[in-house]
């Protein structure tokens, strides 16, 4: 079985506190990872949580805040140090390339790996795999900032019963799903469309089109809630979303797994987030994240 989940290595905004770390999200897909807005100390979270440099593919980062980035210079020294032996690709809005340059370069240290700076400067598709697409939104926050989306390609679940009303049996189930017919019986009759799984990250943002565009039928959303609803002025003011609006994103983008975190240090009750988030009529599965947490997507419809 393929792993796909999320390890929560950091869920503070601004700064970290006792129990929260600055940002860090490591997404397993497969056999991929992809580390998401490296905070500071991203590195000895990464040691905590089982994650070793060798897991990451590609590095995702929202927007050039301390929060969302000051782990870079470690997690890259890591990689180099660790000699990991595959190409690492780094993804950061191109207005901030001298913010990434000066991180990657914060220090001497030894460059051993290929580590491939695909900068984002519009609305799109990044990369293809055969696991996934990777698609950026621009978000709404004081610097750029982008948001993040995987989205798995649809396939097809063979139906047994089908299979079995037209004889086909063993070796042939393979012939007919490459080759997409088998004796004048087609891949259609004896299957369904397997919807494929969808992902996505939004970080630092007022509520704004892509908020809604990336969150759209996602399996699992990973959402900042800086704030709880009765702060909803500073939320706006400094470009965050509240408990309350992300959980009404969640609900109307049909959101099957709700991941609540960036949580300003003022609030002390995690319970609260929750709360709002079924006080705005979200029924779906919520966690608000805690540090060094794994939290499976949800199994397939
Ligand atoms: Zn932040």
């Amino acid at each position: 079985m393929s792993v796909r989940e999320l390890v929560v290595l950091g869920t503070a905004s601004q700064v970290p506190t006792r129990h929260r770390n600055h940002n860090g999200y490591l997404l397993r897909w497969d056999g991929e990872g992809i580390l998401f807005d490296p905070g500071e100390g991203t590195q000895r979270q990464m040691l905590r949580a089982g994650v070793a440099a060798h897991d990451l593919n590609r590095i995702c980062v929202t927007h050039f805040h301390g929060d969302h980035s000051l782990g870079l210079a470690g997690v890259i020294q890591r990689v180099n140090l660790d000699k990991v032996p595959h190409e690492v690709t780094a993804h950061y809005p191109r207005s901030g390339q001298r913010f990434f340059e000066r991180l990657r370069y914060a220090t001497a240290y030894r460059e051993t790996v290929t580590l491939t700076e695909a900068p984002v400067d519009a609305d799109g598709p990044l990369a293809r795999t055969p696991g996934y697409t990777l698609e950026a939104r621009r978000l709404s926050h004081p610097v750029e900032a982008y948001g993040y989306r995987l989205v798995e390609p649809d396939g097809r679940r063979m139906l047994p019963g089908r299979l079995a009303a037209h004889g086909i049996t063993g070796p042939d189930v393979g012939r007919l799903q490459r080759e997409g017919s088998l004796d004048g019986v087609t891949l259609e009759e004896v299957s369904e469309v397997r919807r494929g799984q969808r992902f996505a990250f939004v970080m630092d943002t007022r509520l704004c089109d892509g908020v809604y565009a990336l969150a759209e039928g996602c399996d699992m959303l990973v959402i900042e809630s800086t704030f709880l609803d009765e702060d909803e002025a500073l939320a706006v003011e400094f470009g965050h979303l509240t408990a309350g609006q992300a959980a009404r994103v969640a609900r109307e983008a049909g959101v099957r797994h709700l991941v609540l975190t960036h949580f300003s240090q003022r609030y002390t009750d995690p319970e609260e987030f929750e709360r709002q988030a079924r006080a705005a009529g979200y029924e779906g599965e919520l966690t608000v994240a805690r540090d060094l947490e794994r939290v499976a997507l949800p199994k397939r419809r």
